[in-house]
């Protein structure tokens, strides 16, 4: 199996070469040359088992494919529940929720962040000289990323967070690592990270000073993983219902779409796929049939899928031959933070469940497939547990709510950040330092 980047200027790569690179070379996003259809696994095979068979086409010549085994059961060692919600009270027939929140940082990042972790640990030559994974985060990818870098030899963590702009427990999700991770607080905006990061990661000169990494979720090692929960789920709800699983997806930067996406293209019994946005409303403006128009982010209570340009939306169209066949294989839906908030005080009571923001937006959009009528079974996907914003949950359902043990594990670590201007020679000059 080869990979080729969504903008055709780079000659067709192993996977191996692929997953250490993460972009491609000419800018653009690596993609499988075909997606394979594998056999389907046994809808009661284990998590890990079920991502080890779909993965396993993909890793057919790399160096990775005897290990293959022992980083699924690495990344996969927690599990993804799919469980039925509640409808009045008694469990619902047609509504279910995939928990995605078991992890060690409570959200589903942790999955593909622990594989690629695994996998780039293998494919680092021994004497090679320490790799900077330089990461800029809106909250959850920063914190997955450090949890599954953390110690590994021949690796440092570099987070970049805006300041003031995640939830307290993200922030301590951020700087509770210690070690080879540093995090830093930049006084400015998610964009200001990102752009800061893209400035270092494209910076030849620092380069050959440092050698850099990012963990970005354009990174194939991100996305492939990702297949392996909804593949899990749905021949799971396929063998027991004898029907295909319909998604709805909290979505910021398009990378657990994409999975979906790709796992449905693999064959697997996976229905629709609807998104749900933020106030951050490309992709539902453009499904609508408005031109892709990326723009400025906004601020939002889901502070994970506050996203302006989502970066794997250039995957979505090497996939399709036009806008319009793109248009018919998906559906996206925008949830303001007034309808957030009114849906997370509403959920316990109506669906038996209390969601965090990014789920919300999920929930909110299930509501609206039932109010025209959709009788199908819907699964709305949890991208992340409620405790982990308790700031914005525990009010509105007016109690507290209970970290899980894996949570409550890193909340009860010191945490610390060290302050850092919005300013490329600030960020060029630490990581010179080291
Ligand atoms: C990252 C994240 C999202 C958005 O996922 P994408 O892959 O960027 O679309 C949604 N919810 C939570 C909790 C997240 O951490």
């Amino acid at each position: 199996m080869k990979f080729i980047s969504t903008r055709d200027q780079t000659p067709a790569t192993g996977i191996d070469e692929a997953l250490v690179a993460g972009l491609a070379p000419d800018g653009g996003l690596f993609v499988p040359e075909q997606i394979p259809l594998p056999a389907w696994p046994s809808p009661t095979a284990s998590l890990a088992d079920t991502a080890r068979a779909v993965l396993s086409p993909y890793f057919e010549d790399s160096s990775l494919r005897d290990r293959l085994d022992e980083l699924c059961k690495h990344a996969y060692s927690f599990p993804a529940p799919l469980r039925a919600l509640t409808h009045d009270g008694a469990a619902s027939q047609q509504d279910y929720l995939l928990e995605l929140f078991h992890g060690p940082t409570a959200a589903f990042k942790d999955y593909a962040a622990r594989f690629l972790a695994a996998a780039l640990a293998q494919l680092r030559p021994a004497d090679a000289a320490p790799t900077t994974i330089l990461v800029a985060t809106s909250g959850d990818t920063g914190a997955a990323v450090a949890a599954a870098f953390h110690g590994r030899p021949g690796f440092n963590v570099v987070i970049l967070y805006p300041d003031g702009r995640v939830s307290p427990r993200q922030a301590h999700g951020l700087g509770c690592w210690g070690g080879n991770v540093h995090t830093f607080r930049v006084a400015g905006s998610f964009d200001d990270c990102q752009r800061l990061a893209k400035q270092a990661l494209a910076d030849e000169a620092l380069r050959t000073r440092v050698p850099l990494s990012s963990a970005n979720s354009i990174s194939l090692g991100r996305l492939l993983p990702q297949v392996a929960y909804y593949a899990h789920a749905a021949l799971q709800f396929h063998a027991e219902h004898g029907d295909l699983l319909n998604v709805i997806v909290p979505t910021g930067n398009l990378g657990n779409a994409c999975a979906a996406f790709v796992a449905r293209r693999m064959g697997l019994p996976l229905g629709e796929i609807v998104l749900a946005s933020n106030a951050n409303d490309v992709l539902p403006r453009y499904f609508a049939g408005e031109a892709y128009s990326p723009r400025p982010t906004v601020a939002t209570l889901a502070n994970a899928m506050d996203v302006g340009a989502p970066s794997n939306f250039e995957r979505l169209r090497h996939w399709h031959h036009d806008d319009a066949e793109l248009r018919g294989a998906l559906r996206a839906f925008a949830v303001d933070d007034a309808t957030i908030t009114a849906t997370i005080r509403q959920a316990p009571q109506r669906h038996g469940i209390v969601p965090c923001p990014h789920t919300a937006t999920g929930l909110h959009v299930l509501e609206q497939l039932r109010e025209r009528g959709d009788r199908r079974p819907w699964t709305v996907v949890a991208t992340a547990h409620p405790a982990k914003f308790e700031s914005i949950v525990e009010p509105l359902v007016g109690h507290v709510v209970d970290p899980p043990p894996a949570l409550a594990e890193t909340l009860s670590r010191p945490a610390f950040a060290e302050p850092l201007a919005a300013d490329y020679p600030a960020l060029r000059s630490l990581l010179i330092r080291g």
